[in-house]
C-alpha cells in the first residue's frame, strides 16, 4: 500500500505536507468517518461545526483518491437531477434548488475562513458539441430563470464563442459565473488541516478492515479501532464495504487527465480568454481548464474497455489537439488517472447501511461540490434534521449484484454505447 499521492500536477504543486499518525489502540469518539477524501473531510468539518467529536480514518493519505486527482471543476447541481425530479416531484425540485450551490457556498466559506490556498476561481461553462445541445442549454436556462434561480447564467452563441474559448469546435456555451475551478488536492489538504485544528482526529495509512454497526458501532484496522455512536462510510471504499444496499450499486470507471507544460501567456489567453473551466456536453465528456501556472489540464476518458490505458499521454493527446490544434508541439508534463464512482440512476447514493452506519458515494464524476453537499446532509441527519437525507434515501436505485468483473464489462459496453451516441 503506497502512502504517496499519485504523480500528478496536483501532487507536484501541493502546498501542505502535514502528515497524520496511523491509528493505534482504541479511540472513543462521537462519529467515526472512514475515508479521507472530500466526502470524509467535508462530513467531519460539518460535524465538528455542530460540536461533535469526530475521527477520520484514511487508508493511505488525505486526498489520495479521486479528491486529490480530479479536474477541479466546481459545477453547480448534482448528477441525475432529472431522475430526482421524476421520482420525487415538487419535493425533488425544491431539494435541487436548495442544494444547487450549497457545495459552492460551503467551499467558499471554508476557503475564506481557514485561508486555504487552492487557486479557487469563479467561472465555468458547458460547451455544446452539437447544435441540438445548445438548444437544450437554451431551454435549461429559460427553466432556471423561470424558477427564479438562473439570472447569472449566460448563453454564448456559436458565432461569439471566441469570447470564451480559443477553438471553433463548439456550437455555443452556457456560462455559470457562480461555478468555477480550483486545485482539488490543496483544497482537500487545507480542509483536513482546518478540521484537525477544530479538533477532528485524523489517521492516515490506516486501512479499515471491519465496520460494525448495531449497539456498539466501531471501525477497526490492523492496529486499532475507533468506537463511536455512528459510522460514516465516506466515498468509494474497498469493495468489501459494498454490502447490503450498496451491493451491486456502484461501478467505478477510469477518467484521465494530462497537464501541458506552462503555456506562453498570449496562448493561454487565446485558449481561455476568461479563464473559465469547461466541460463538453457529451455523456462521455472532455473537460479542461487552465491551472494557476497556465498549463492546460485536459481530461476525459481514454478507452471503453474499463482498463487503464497503457499510455495516457498518447491516448489523450489527439483529443486535446482536436480541440486546440495550436497546442501541437507543447509537452505534456503530467498524466494521471483515477476512478469515477458511477451509479446507474446517476443520483448520488446517500443513505444508511444500518441505522447508525451512513454512506455517501456515486457522484458520477460530479463530486467536488456534491461531496460537500453530502457531508452537510449526513451531518444534519446525524444531528437529527432528516429532511434532505430522507429524500435521498427515498430514491429508488438500480442495483446489479452481478459481481465486479461482469459489472465492469457491462459498464464498458454502456460507455461505448454512449460514446457512439455522442459521435452520431
Ligand atoms: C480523473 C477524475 C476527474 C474528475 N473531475 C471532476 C471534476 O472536475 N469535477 C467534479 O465535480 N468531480 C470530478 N471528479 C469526481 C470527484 O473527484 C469525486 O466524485 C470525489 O472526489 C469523490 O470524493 P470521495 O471523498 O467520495 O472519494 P475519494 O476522494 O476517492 O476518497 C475516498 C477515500 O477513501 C479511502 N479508503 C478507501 N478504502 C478505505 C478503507 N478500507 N479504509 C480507510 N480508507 C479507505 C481512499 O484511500 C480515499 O482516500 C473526477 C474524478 C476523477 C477520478
Amino acid at each position: 500500500m503506497s502512502a504517496t499521492h499519485v504523480n500528478s500536477y496536483y501532487a507536484a504543486t501541493a502546498n501542505d505536507a502535514t502528515r497524520y499518525p496511523a491509528l493505534a489502540g482504541t479511540v472513543k469518539t462521537d462519529v467515526c468517518v472512514v475515508g479521507g477524501g472530500f466526502s470524509g473531510i467535508a462530513t467531519a468539518m460539518s460535524l465538528a461545526e455542530r460540536g461533535y467529536r469526530v475521527a477520520v480514518i484514511e487508508a493511505r493519505r488525505i486526498g489520495w483518491g479521486a479528491s486529490g486527482r480530479n479536474g477541479g471543476q466546481l459545477i453547480a447541481g448534482i448528477s441525475g437531477e432529472h431522475r430526482i425530479e421524476s421520482q420525487l416531484g415538487d419535493a425533488g425540485r425544491k431539494l435541487l434548488t436548495d442544494i444547487r450551490y450549497l457545495g459552492h457556498d460551503i467551499i467558499e466559506r471554508r476557503v475564506t475562513q481557514h485561508q486555504i490556498r487552492c487557486d479557487l476561481k469563479h467561472g465555468w461553462m458547458e460547451v455544446a458539441t452539437r447544435p441540438r445541445h445548445f438548444e437544450i442549454m437554451q431551454d435549461y436556462v429559460e427553466e432556471r430563470r423561470a424558477a427564479g434561480d438562473g439570472e447569472q447564467l449566460d448563453l454564448v452563441a456559436a458565432r461569439d464563442m471566441e469570447r470564451v474559448i480559443g477553438t471553433r469546435l463548439y456550437h455555443g456555451a452556457m456560462v455559470d459565473p457562480r461555478s468555477g475551478h480550483l486545485h482539488p488536492l490543496n483544497l482537500c489538504l487545507g480542509e483536513a488541516r482546518a478540521a484537525a485544528a477544530s479538533g477532528v482526529k485524523i489517521y492516515e495509512e490506516s486501512p479499515v478492515t471491519e465496520v460494525v454497526g448495531g449497539a456498539k458501532p466501531y471501525a477497526a484496522t490492523a492496529e486499532g479501532r475507533v468506537e463511536a455512536n455512528a459510522i460514516v462510510l465516506a466515498g468509494f471504499l474497498d469493495p468489501v464495504f459494498q454490502t447490503g444496499p450498496l451491493n451491486g450499486l456502484l461501478f467505478p470507471t477510469g477518467s484521465y487527465i494530462v497537464a501541458t507544460e506552462p503555456l506562453p501567456e498570449a496562448l493561454a489567453d487565446e485558449i481561455s480568454p476568461r479563464d473559465l473551466a469547461a466541460a463538453d456536453s457529451n455523456v462521455v465528456l472532455d473537460y479542461f481548464r487552465l491551472s494557476a501556472d497556465r498549463r492546460l489540464l485536459f481530461g476525459g476518458r481514454c478507452n471503453y474497455s474499463n482498463r487503464d490505458p497503457s499510455d495516457i499521454r498518447e491516448t489523450l493527446r489527439p483529443r486535446m489537439l482536436e480541440v486546440f490544434p495550436q497546442l501541437d508541439g507543447f509537452g505534456l508534463d503530467f498524466a494521471w488517472g483515477g476512478k469515477i464512482d458511477i451509479v446507474l440512476t446517476r443520483v448520488p447514493a446517500i443513505g444508511r447501511r444500518e441505522p447508525n452506519v451512513y454512506y455517501m458515494q456515486g457522484y458520477c464524476g460530479h463530486g467536488v461540490n456534491t461531496t460537500h453537499i453530502a457531508g452537510e446532509i449526513v451531518a444534519e441527519a446525524i444531528s437529527g434534521t432528516m429532511e434532505k437525507f430522507d429524500l435521498f434515501e427515498k430514491i429508488r436505485h438500480v442495483r446489479l449484484p452481478v459481481g465486479q468483473w461482469v459489472g465492469n464489462q457491462m459498464l464498458a459496453l454502456g460507455m461505448l454505447y454512449y460514446r457512439l451516441r455522442d459521435l452520431l
